[in-house]
C-alpha cells in the first residue's frame, strides 16, 4: 500500500513530538535544555543558525548522532529549514533508541520569523581548506584552530619595522580581521626594515600601503586602519572588540598607553621592541601573568633614551622579533603551546644569542594590581619617535 507525501508527513507528525519556536526559546534559557541539532545542507546554513546549534546534513544524521547527542535518554531537538525534514528525521532516531526526541516545529524560518537571534558561525569553505591547508593539518590548529583566526580580531600598532612582518604573517595565516593603527607617512629611510612598504608608497600614509600590500596577500580578511596617533581620548575606543593588541610602537609614551588600556579592558598585550641588533618579545596580561609596568613601572628619563632615529636598527632584526610577535599572537589565538607570558626573550643577533629572563607580576604594580595608582590613563611627553 502506498501512500501520499503529505498524508506520510501527517501521519508522521501525529506519531511524534513537536515543539514551537518559542517553547525551544523558552527551554534553552532552563535548566533542561535539549541539544539542538540543525540537519540543514551546508549551503543553506548562510542566513544564520539557532545560537549553539549542531550542524549535520540530513544525510549523515544516523550515523553522527551518537557523537552529537551523546546517551539516548539525551533531550534532542532536531530542526531544519521550516519543519518538515526535522519530522520525518525525528522519526528516524526514536527508531535507533533516542526517546526524549522532538521536530522543531517551523524550523530556523520560523525561528527567524518570531524574531530570535541567529547566530553565524565562522564556517571553512573550500577555498578556506585549501589557502590554509598547509596550517589545518598541524594538529594543534586543525579546522577548529582556523576558524578561530577567522573569526578572531588583532590590532597591531604600529607598520613600522615590527607591525610589518607581524601584519604580513597574520594576514596570511588568515586572522579574519586585521587592525592597523599608524600616523606616519611611509619614507625612503623606512625601507630597509618596514617591508610592508615600497618605493612607489613613499610619501603615502603607512596604513595605506599596509592595506594594500595585506589585501593584496589576502583578499578574504578585513583590514581596518587608523591613521590616528593614539592617546587617553581614543585608545580605549579603538582597542574595544579586538582580541590581541599587537605592541610594536617606537616610543614610551605609546608603550605605557597600550600596556595601561590593555590591563584596564582585559586584551593581552604581545610586545615587541628592538635596537641595534638586539630585540625582546614578551606576552604581558595574559594568563594572570605580568604587565608591562610589573617589569618596569615608570618611563625612564628622556636622556636615556634616544629616539630611533638616532639609535639605529638592523632591518632583519625586525623580521625575527615581529615573526615571533606573530607567532605569540597565532598561539593566543588558537590556544595551543606555552605562551611567552612571565618570560621575556631576548635575542642579541651578533652573537646569535636567544635568552630568557623569568618574569613575575608584582603585587604592587601601579596598574594591574589589586589596588592600582594609576586608574586612568596617561600622556606622557613625547620623547622618542622614529622620525623625530
Ligand atoms: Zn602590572
Amino acid at each position: 500500500m502506498s501512500v501520499s507525501f503529505p498524508d506520510l508527513l501527517a501521519q508522521t507528525k501525529a506519531g511524534i513530538e513537536e515543539i514551537s519556536v518559542t517553547e525551544l526559546q523558552d527551554r534553552l534559557h532552563s535548566s533542561d535544555a535539549p541539544v539542538v541539532i540543525d540537519i540543514r545542507e551546508p549551503d543553506e546554513l548562510e542566513g544564520g543558525q539557532i545560537p549553539g546549534s549542531k550542524t549535520v546534513p540530513r544525510g549523515f544524521l544516523e550515523m553522527r548522532i551518537e557523537s552529537l547527542a551523546g546517551s539516548r535518554d539525551a533531550a534532542i531537538a532536531i530542526t531544519c529549514a521550516g519543519g518538515t525534514r526535522s519530522a520525518l528525521a525525528v522519526e528516524s532516531v526514536r527508531r535507533l533508541g533516542y526517546t526524549n526526541v522532538v521536530s522543531v516545529a517551523g524550523g530556523v524560518g520560523g525561528w527567524s520569523r518570531a524574531g530570535f537571534e541567529l547566530e553565524h558561525p565562522v564556517r571553512l569553505t573550500n577555498h578556506d581548506k585549501a589557502r590554509y591547508g598547509r596550517q589545518i593539518i598541524l594538529p594543534q590548529m586543525g579546522e577548529e584552530g582556523q576558524k578561530k583566526l577567522l573569526g578572531a580580531k588583532v590590532l597591531c600598532i604600529g607598520a613600522g619595522g615590527l607591525g610589518c612582518p607581524t601584519s604580513l604573517y597574520l594576514a596570511a595565516a588568515g586572522v579574519g580581521t586585521l587592525g592597523i593603527v599608524d600616523n606616519d607617512k611611509a619614507d625612503l629611510s623606512n625601507l630597509h626594515r618596514q617591508i610592508l612598504h615600497g618605493e612607489d608608497m613613499v610619501g603615502t600614509p603607512k596604513v595605506d600601503s599596509a592595506k594594500a600590500r595585506l589585501s593584496a596577500i589576502n583578499s578574504d580578511i578585513n583590514i581596518k586602519t587608523y591613521e590616528t596617533r593614539l592617546d587617553s581620548s581614543n585608545v580605549m575606543e579603538i582597542f574595544s572588540g579586538y582580541d590581541v593588541i599587537v605592541d610594536g610602537t617606537d616610543n614610551f609614551p605609546t608603550r605605557y598607553l597600550i600596556n595601561d588600556a590593555c590591563v584596564m579592558l582585559g586584551i593581552p598585550n604581545v610586545h615587541g621592541s628592538i635596537f641595534h641588533f638586539d630585540g625582546q618579545v614578551s606576552v604581558f596580561n595574559a594568563d594572570g601573568g605580568p604587565c608591562y609596568r610589573c617589569l618596569y613601572p615608570e618611563p625612564p628619563p628622556p636622556e636615556l633614551a634616544p629616539s630611533c632615529a638616532e639609535a639605529g636598527v638592523m632591518g632583519a632584526i625586525c623580521g625575527v622579533i615581529g615573526s615571533l610577535q606573530a607567532l605569540e599572537t597565532l598561539k593566543l589565538l588558537i590556544g595551543a603551546g606555552e605562551k611567552l607570558s612571565g618570560r621575556v626573550l631576548s635575542v642579541d643577533a651578533l652573537t646569535m644569542t636567544f635568552r630568557q629572563l623569568k618574569t613575575r607580576r608584582d603585587p604592587n604594580c601601579p596598574v594591574c594590581s589589586e589596588h592600582p595608582e594609576i586608574t586612568e590613563l596617561i600622556d606622557y611627553e613625547e620623547f622618542c619617535s622614529l622620525n623625530a
